[in-house]
């Protein structure tokens, strides 16, 4: 069912069993989930999918080394486990990462380590040696018996440096462990939603919905494409609006204070000796007021972070200009000889990370652990509100599993199917090793006509949904994008009427990462404008106004000037 008619139905017949408010990983999550169980189930976003913390995490798919300090042990075990799902279940986005932490020192760290462990409030210090060991010692143990990476291992200092000769050469050694990198997060994140809507006709996302009101047995939501309201009858609300969701209740005339969040940013570093100082590993290192920061290379470029400064207002949380600078000082302590100017840097990104309110010492020391907060109705308002507090990227699917069960429960029904063994999107079908790798491709060339490279670069972007990509690019004529050879007229016509796009901005940061790697022009964007409204018909007017709103977005959220903003001819 199509957006409008999807509105129109629900404006005639309102009830909904679950209404699910964000779309982010852990929304996307739990309808995913409530699909599978054959709940019907509306889950809505007030932009596009995976635009909030889930658009800007670090890219770890990670058990969380950093969480053992503050005994989190549950935490990482979890972690751990759903990363090594990850890699299973979506082998087309999430990849080992071989992880590199730089010692300067053998014993220090372990007298406050101790005390954060006794429930003493000690902010970080100079991690040693022995203190990594032992953190490095029991993630391989909670990693399971089911070793999917390999152990981790320590280097001299003279192998250190033999393997990144650029390193600090104060170090006395370094620890290589494994962890994993998710590409395209704001993809992974989209695959849940077509999937749940493959499994379930009665499983619908929309985005740029918002929840602006609710009480008794409504709510009401408002398309912010037409700026239509529409009011539902929801069983129960799944609150899963991130750093939003005081102001989720807010709406809903019920004042909480459960998030306390803090922002983070990241910058994305277009350096070749940067770049070729990584290798392929992350540097996974302290800075000098001992919080941990890490980089590695990302599609090309550099990825580097992160910040972690307490906020209030979601909507403020953009990069200044001291977080740029803190980052870059980080990476000239780790890698002295390579000089990062803030001229290098072609993207940056910011998000909120939804942590619950907490007093701590230091924002670290905020727990990253997730849990469910349910407000039971009262005599205002008929449905229960379960409210996603916290949470990973990482540990999404057990998170939504946890709610989904308790939501099961409240329904009286029984969970039928569980997820951790099914793959997400293109995960499904992907060809895992070279041979099945070849064979894909040879077998889509015969079919299709089009190059192997060409094939080889969908299944990277799409993993094995590549296959639907490619049959729509030959269904008519194609051609390369004028400002992007790499990109096709109709891969980027697919896109738009496939993946929900309604605005420009969709297209450049979240169904592709033309931004994120610094190819954006405004010849490219006026290309891209002109496809866009060429398959939802757009006015002149109306493409002009995306291609400026989108080149706004650029400016003031991510650090992209383009010179000035083509005209529709
Ligand atoms: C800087 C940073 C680094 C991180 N690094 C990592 C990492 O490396 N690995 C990892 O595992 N995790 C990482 N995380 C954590 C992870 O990204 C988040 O915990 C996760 O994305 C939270 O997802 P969410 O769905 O709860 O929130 P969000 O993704 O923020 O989603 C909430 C959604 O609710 C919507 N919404 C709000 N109000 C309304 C309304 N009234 N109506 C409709 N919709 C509404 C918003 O538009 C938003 O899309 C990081 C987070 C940050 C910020």
């Amino acid at each position: 069912m199509n957006r409008d008619a999807l509105l129109q139905a629900l404006a005639q017949k309102p009830d909904v069993t679950v209404l699910i408010v964000g779309g982010g990983i852990n929304g996307l999550g739990v309808l995913r989930e409530l699909a599978l169980q054959g709940v019907d189930a509306l889950l809505i976003d007030k932009g596009d999918f995976c635009s909030g913390a889930s658009a800007a995490p670090s890219r770890m798919i990670h058990g969380g080394l950093r969480y053992l300090e503050n005994g989190e042990f549950r935490l990482v075990r979890e972690s751990l486990r759903e990363r090594n799902l990850l890699l299973q279940n979506a082998p087309h986005y999430v990849h080992p990462l071989p992880t590199t932490v730089p010692i300067y020192n053998w014993f220090s760290g372990l007298l406050p380590a101790a005390l954060r462990f006794l429930g003493l409030e000690q902010p970080p210090v100079n991690r040693g040696a022995l203190l990594v060991k032992i953190g490095l010692t029991l993630y391989d143990l909670f990693a399971g018996s089911q070793r999917i990476l390999p152990r981790h291992r320590f280097r001299s200092r003279a192998e250190s440096l033999q393997a990144h000769p650029n390193l600090n050469g104060d170090i006395v050694c370094t620890a290589t462990y494994y962890d994993a990198w998710i590409a395209y997060p704001e993809r992974l994140g989209l695959e849940l939603a077509l999937d749940a809507a493959a499994i379930h006709p009665q499983a619908h996302a929309l985005n740029y919905v918002s929840l602006i009101d609710g009480s008794g047995e409504y709510v009401t939501l408002r398309d912010e494409l037409s700026g239509q309201t529409v009011q539902v009858r929801p069983q129960m609300v799944v609150n899963a609006g991130g750093a939003w969701i005081d102001s989720v209740n807010q709406a809903l005339n019920q004042p909480t204070s459960f998030i306390g969040g803090t922002k983070g940013s990241h910058l994305i570093i277009n350096h070749p000796d940067l770049l070729a100082a990584l290798g392929d590993e992350m540097l996974f290192y302290e800075n000098a007021d001992g919080r941990i920061c890490i980089m590695f290379p990302l599609l090309g470029k550099v990825l580097a972070g992160s910040t972690d400064i307490r906020i209030d207002d979601p909507e403020a949380a953009i990069c200044e200009a001291d977080e740029i600078a803190y980052i870059l000082e980080s990476i000239r302590q780790v890698l002295p000889a390579i000089d990062v100017q803030p001229a290098d840097v072609v993207y940056h990104f910011c998000g909120v990370r939804p942590l619950p309110r907490m007093q701590t010492a230091t924002t670290g020391q905020i727990s990253r652990d997730h849990h469910c907060d349910v407000i039971e109705p009262t005599g205002e308002r008929t449905f229960p509100v379960y409210n996603l507090i916290g949470g990973k990227w990482t540990t999404f699917r057990a998170f939504a599993e946890q709610v989904t069960d308790t939501l099961l429960q409240r329904l009286g029904r029984t969970r039928n199917q569980t997820t951790d063994s099914l793959p997400i999107g293109g995960g499904k079908g992907y060809p895992n090793n070279n041979t099945a790798r070849q064979d894909w491709l040879n077998r889509r060339h015969a079919q299709t006509g089009l190059p192997t490279d060409r094939l080889e670069t969908l299944l990277q972007r799409y993993g094995a949904r590549a296959e639907a990509v490619a049959a729509f690019l030959t269904a008519a004529p194609d051609e390369p994008l004028v400002e992007h050879p790499g990109y096709s007229r109709r891969e980027i016509a697919f896109l738009v009427t496939h993946e929900q796009v309604h605005h420009l901005d969709d297209l450049v940061l979240r169904r592709t990462t033309l931004a994120l790697q610094g190819e954006l022009t405004a010849a490219l964007l006026l290309e891209l404008g002109q496809i866009t409204a060429a398959a939802l018909g757009w006015s002149d007017d109306q493409t002009q106004s995306d291609i400026e709103r989108t080149s706004q977005i650029l400016a003031k959220r991510h650090g992209v000037h383009l010179p000035h903003t083509e005209r529709v001819p």
